[in-house]
């Protein structure tokens, strides 16, 4: 059994959603959403980061903090929301007091510089383990959902793809290119961007979107699952960084940018009608996106090149899966 079938089969409950109890929006999102008040919603959700499973476990702790916040606070750009609070709970295998002392400031240098602060947590004893509780506000009317795509509309995701890995790749010594991208990479992975700033760009104009944390494939199929259409990815056109373009083993480039993770990149879709907007914020260098592809009637994420089917076998990243 896979992680989602597992979320599925024991955790997700019908009508899940309940106005009346202020959920707009529960379990299967980057975030659920709740009313606070009229018109704005609290966006909130936790990830657990567990040492060797979503970071090596020799990695700086100042890193470690970097990079938790950074794909905790991705989820809340992915529904369009401003951050607001987070809660951090600790599982510790012994206090360390230099490693608490990099940690914390790699922890508020990030919660500084997006506005989060941190207003509770708790902390154990065991094998490290950082879990992460996000809060943010959006605007009812300008949230991003994965469940919001129709046949017709553009895919497109920002900036580039297949960083997360390579990155990952060079930090476990599987990859080395010129210094500068080896540092360009390893900061990819360690130092994500949560996408805010692109996200107050489309919230009012994408009709679907989720941050990409398990490779595009996978993620992109949650936006087709919960909008109940297809898929097709034109795989010619994925935005690679300039590193990923100087890899001799193009192949590679292209497996990570499908299927790699830990990119945190926007996918988003946007009807005809919007694409304009789209082009237009594109074009005058305020939104660095790409087009990829476009949703279909059926289900499923399919391939192309030339126009032709693209064979491609990996998938993404499932706990559990076999
Ligand atoms: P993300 O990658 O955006 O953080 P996940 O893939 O971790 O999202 O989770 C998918 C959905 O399932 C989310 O809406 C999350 O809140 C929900 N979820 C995951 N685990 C559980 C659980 N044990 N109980 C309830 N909901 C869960
Ligand atoms: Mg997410």
């Amino acid at each position: 059994m896979g992680e989602f079938e597992l979320i599925r089969q024991f955790f997700t409950r019908p009508q899940a959603e309940q106005p009346e109890a202020g959920v707009v929006l529960g379990i299967g999102d980057d975030c659920a959403l709740l009313t606070i008040e009229a018109g704005k919603q609290l966006a909130i959700s936790v990830d657990t980061a567990v040492s060797g499973v979503h970071f090596p476990a020799e990695a700086p702790a100042e890193l470690i903090a970097q990079r938790t916040l950074c794909s905790s606070l991705s989820d809340l750009a992915a529904m369009g929301a401003e951050p607001k609070w987070f809660t951090l709970a600790l599982t510790l295998p012994e206090v360390d007091e230099q490693w608490l002392r990099d940690f914390s400031r790699g922890l508020f240098a990030i919660a500084q510089k997006y506005q989060c602060h941190l207003v509770g947590g708790d902390t154990t004893r065991g094998p490290l383990a950082i879990s992460l509780q996000v809060m943010g506000e959006v605007v009812a009317s300008q949230t991003l959902r994965r469940d919001g795509a129709a046949p017709g509309d553009f895919v497109l995701v920002t900036h580039c793809l297949g960083d997360g890995a390579a990155g990952l790749a060079v930090i476990e010594n599987r990859l080395s290119l010129s210094d500068a991208h080896n540092q360009y990479l390893h900061d990819r992975f360690y130092i994500p961007t949560p996408r805010f700033a692109e996200a107050r760009l489309i919230r009012e104009i994408a009709s679907a979107a989720l941050d990409i944390s398990d490779g595009l494939i996978a993620d992109l199929g949650h936006i087709c699952q919960a909008s109940d259409v297809g898929a097709v990815i034109d795989v010619d056109t994925l935005p690679l960084s300039e590193a990923l373009r100087t890899l001799l083993d193009a192949d590679q480039a292209r497996a990570w940018a499908l299927s790699g993770g830990d990119d945190y990149e926007l996918c988003f879709t946007v009807a005809p009608a919007h694409l304009p907007q789209v082009a237009m914020l594109i074009a005058e260098g305020k939104l660095q996106a790409t087009i990829i592809g476009n949703i279909v009637a059926g289900s499923g994420v399919h391939l192309e090149q030339d126009e032709q089917p693209y064979q491609f076998s990996a998938t993404g990243y499932q706990h559990f899966s076999s």
